[in-house]
Formats: structure tokens, sequence, C-alpha cells
């Protein structure tokens, strides 16, 4: 299929109240490997990358990897630059082929926080079919070098959230709501479920204008993804389970094969559990057989 944006992906999971996975992945085999999931299952489908790892890799590079794949596939597939927030870099992404843009001002105040969104926001739309994430409030754990400890977090502001997404003109909305990156310290972490069904009510309630992102969804147990994605969580940020499936995988084929000295088969092995763990998350989100 061409390539679309997020936007696209997520308005009909609003409506019908699914979420679609955008997974986090830091090289081209795991990409395959989510691909290959998605496509199996016939469900829409987010790649997503960190800022580091896409300047490891190179944005371009990254983004050839994806038109080829998405191009190839039966399944609507979109990628994403999660919490950037260097405005310079968010462009550098969007013409290199990024089809969404996160850029992350949410350490700024309220004002400089939808003043630098906006102007992501702009060029995004100016430069073609590419859609905006912002974020308002900050997550708890570690994105890249940026660390803010568990229950330190600032929780969006549900009055607030109505005039960020109209002053920032994005097209999906991360409101901060207690999930946190990483793994959680507490086994029942809390996630301000009121809090999201209050934002969602205000910016969707009639009719579905912005849809939700969860960030932090590593770590919450099965019934909790399911009442966020019935409480309007639309996209849903998966990255740290799959760094530890794919070191584990990598780990384990090591230990018990090293002597081969086979990479085709170890990067084989290593894209089967990705392919697996995929799997698992997409049946969670309900997004199987919606492509
Ligand atoms: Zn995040």
């Amino acid at each position: 299929m061409p390539v679309v944006n997020a936007k696209e992906i997520l308005m009909p999971a609003a409506q019908d109240g699914y979420a679609v996975g955008a997974f986090n992945v830091t090289n081209i085999i795991m990409m395959e490997g989510v691909v290959e999931a998605a496509v199996e299952l016939d469900a829409p489908l987010i790649i997503q990358t960190s800022v580091t790892p896409s300047q490891f890799l190179r944005p371009d590079i990254v983004a050839g990897a994806y038109r080829s794949l998405a191009e190839s596939a039966p399944i609507p597939i979109c990628l994403h630059l999660d919490h950037c927030d260097d405005i310079e870099y968010c462009k550098t992404c969007a013409e290199a082929g990024y089809t969404n843009i996160m850029i992350d001002a949410s350490h700024h105040d309220f004002d400089t926080n939808i003043e630098h969104t906006a102007q992501v926001s702009d060029f995004c739309h100016d430069l073609g079919n590419i859609s905006v994430e912002g974020e308002l409030g900050t997550v708890a754990g570690v994105e890249d070098e940026v660390v803010v400890a568990e229950g330190q977090e600032q929780l969006c502001s549900a009055d607030q959230a109505v005039e960020f997404v109209e002053r920032s003109r994005i097209d999906l909305f991360a409101p901060a709501i207690g999930t946190a990156h990483g793994v959680y310290k507490s086994s029942h972490p809390f996630v301000d479920f009121e809090r999201l069904d209050k934002i969602n009510q205000l910016l969707n309630g009639s009719t579905v204008k912005v849809p939700l992102v969860v960030h932090g969804g590593t770590g919450l147990a099965p019934d909790v993804v399911e009442k966020l994605v019935s409480l309007g969580g639309a996209k849903f940020n998966v990255s740290t389970d799959l760094k530890h499936t794919w070191i584990d995988a990598v780990d384990e084929y090591v230990r018990t094969y090293k002597s081969e000295y086979n990479t085709g088969k170890l990067d084989s092995f290593a894209k089967d559990a990705i392919r697996n763990k995929i799997t698992e998350w997409i049946t969670l989100l309900g997004s199987s057989g919606k492509a």
C-alpha cells in the first residue's frame, strides 16, 4: 500500500475503540519482524524510532527501508519519530520520509511548548501528508538521555488540553496520565484513568478530532491496557518490551549456538522473537483484522 501518516491509521481506531501499536525499533531486522507480524494479523501498524537510533542508522536509511516494506505490504504502515525536542531534527526526519513526527516540547512552559509544537505542525503540514504528535505534561522514566523520576512527572491538565491542541495544530495528542517509560518500579503503577477519560470527552466527545496516544506500554497489566484503550487510547507506544525481547533472544542464541558463528541464523532467531512479541501486543490492542 502507499505510505500513510498516523492520523489516517488512528481515526478509525479511535472511532471503533481499538488501538494501534507504535512499536519502537532500533535496527532494520526488528523493523522487518514487526511488519511480518502485522501482515500476518492483517493489522494497521506504526513503526517508530527514538532520536538516537534514527541518528545512528541515519533517517534516510530508516525511511528508505520503511518505504520499501510499507509499499509492498497489504496493510497501512506509518513511520513515527518519537520524543524529539529538536525542531530542526523533526524537520530533517519529515524531509527524509517519516510520516508522523512527535515534537516533545513538554519540558518547556505551556506557551513555549505550544510555540515549538506549532512550528513543527506547520512545517509538516506544508511539506506533505505528515501528521504531528504533541505532548502536554511529562512522562516518567528514561527516553534517550532524558530522565524523569517516577512520581516526579507532571500530569496533563485536562483544562489546558483543549487550548494546547487547538493552538499547536497537532493531529495526535499525548497527555501525560501516569504511564512511564522503561520498567515500572511498582507492579501496580498509578495510572490516571479519570484524567484520560475527561481529556477524551473534552477533545473527542461528540466526534473524534484528535486521537490520543498512550506512552509507556511496557509492563502494564493486560486489563490496564484494555481499560486505557476503552477510554480513548488509540496509539499505544511500546519500546522497552521489544528491547528486552531482542537482547534476551540474542543472549539465548549466543549461549546455545555461538560456535556456529552464523550471523544470519542469529538475526533470524531474534526476528522470530520480535514477531512473536508483536503478535501478543496486536492481539491485546484489538487491531488484528483492522487493516
Ligand atoms: Zn514516550
